[in-house]
């Protein structure tokens, strides 16, 4: 019995010691681990700068309250508005909370400038944007909701890639599109560049702010900083989360100057978000993410992994339907159960995760390399032909 809430179901194992693409049951089994922590681990499991940045600056500061200047907040902020669209950057501790200030930001911009009827947000079927109230019914997925009502107003919900129900469902109190660059959760469904431009153009119009959850796509995981960067667009807010802390659980909303204006002192705030440990933590991704050559990297690799998964999907079309993704945030639709396929993969000492529309993800940490990749496809294969 178990004292914990049963709000998961888990896989019975645990693991004690984790390094590089590797986690280590306490039992001793060894396991390729594509799943970082849901895109987490971004740089794998206890990578040296980051166990060395942490047990530094755990020995000089953890915490002070956002009342105070905090330099390490200082730099991690400057250095993402350095290498992104934005302008300002605001710390939380989860991408839930990181969504949900880029709600509130868009609606406070168009108080601010008078309009504050423009307060609804328009999301899609199939998105997931975290667990609290306010998230949970951004996404409304129906098994999420369930029971939690009554339901949180001011989200307009259309069917995904509806372009008509889209265009339809915007009127004058719209605020915001708020969409995933790529579905995560939802099944590894990639918005193409086109469409990403089109949802520019169409906010441009309108009159209405663009909103790109990367908490899962972003920090590197399609080998550009952002996945939205393919497309060659800037949207107006992006909350993330996942990779940036690299393991720690850091959450942030990046935005571009205009849509901060409404947000002064007193609007929004976190005890925890943005103190000194999380963001030295936060400050090693950067270092690593940012090196010259690391996100080329990640392409390469990531282009590697597609190529292998490709042909696994020609030669077993019967059992995988579909590759799908950018990078290294994959998925494979299963033709059959694919909780089924996840235990047997499991079998065979390695780790996927799943996701909507029979897909299962693969996620590797940014720092995987083609060894680590041809062993996954040996195994992938390997649990193909026993399913
Ligand atoms: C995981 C995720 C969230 C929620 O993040 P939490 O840290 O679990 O609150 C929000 N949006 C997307 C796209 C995610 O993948």
């Amino acid at each position: 019995m178990s004292a914990v809430l049963g709000t998961y179901n888990r896989r019975d194992i645990s693991f004690s010691k984790g390094k590089g693409c590797y986690l280590y049951a306490t039992n001793g089994d060894k396991y390729l681990d594509f799943v970082s922590g849901i895109a987490v681990n971004s740089l794998g499991h206890c990578h040296d700068h980051l166990v060395q940045t942490i047990q530094k600056q755990s020995e000089q500061l953890w915490h002070v309250s956002n009342a105070f200047i905090i330099p390490e907040q200082e730099r991690l902020a400057q250095r993402l508005v350095d290498h992104t669209f934005a302008d300002y950057a605001v710390f939380m501790n989860s991408g839930a909370e990181a969504t949900e200030a880029s709600i509130k930001i868009a609606r406070k911009y168009f108080y601010e400038i008078g309009k504050p009827e423009k307060n609804r947000i328009i999301t899609f079927t199939g998105a997931f944007h975290g667990r609290t109230l306010a998230s949970l019914f951004a996404a409304n997925n129906p098994e999420h909701v369930k029971g939690f009502g009554p339901k949180v107003d001011g989200f307009d919900q259309v069917p995904f890639a509806d372009h008509d129900a889209l265009k339809k469902a915007i009127n004058e109190n719209t605020a915001a599109i708020m969409v995933e660059t790529i579905l995560g959760e939802g099944g590894i469904r990639v918005l193409p560049n086109e469409c990403l431009a089109g949802l520019r153009k169409l906010c441009d119009e309108q009159d209405i702010l663009l909103i790109l959850d990367e908490v899962q796509c972003g920090v590197g995981r399609t080998g550009k900083f952002f996945a939205f960067e393919w497309a060659g667009i800037e949207p107006d807010i992006v909350p993330i989360a996942k990779g940036i802390g690299g393991g720690f659980p850091i959450g942030v909303c990046l935005v571009n100057k205009k849509v901060s204006i409404g947000m002064k002192p007193g609007t929004h705030g976190s005890t925890f978000g943005g103190n000194p440990l999380a963001m030295s933590i936060g400050n090693a991704v950067l270092d690593i993410i940012l090196e010259k050559g690391f996100l080329e990297k990640v392409q390469e690799i990531g282009s590697y992994f597609e190529e292998q998964l490709k042909k696994l999907q020609k030669q077993y079309s019967n059992i995988i339907t579909d590759v799908r993704g950018k990078g290294l945030l994959r998925g494979i639709q299963i033709k059959g159960d694919s909780v089924k396929f996840l235990d047997q993969l499991f079998k065979n000492k390695m780790l996927g995760v799943k996701a909507s529309d029979n897909v299962i993800r693969l996620l590797p940490p940014l720092i995987v390399t083609k060894k680590e990749i041809d062993e996954a496809i040996t195994i992938i294969e390997k649990t193909i032909k026993e399913f």
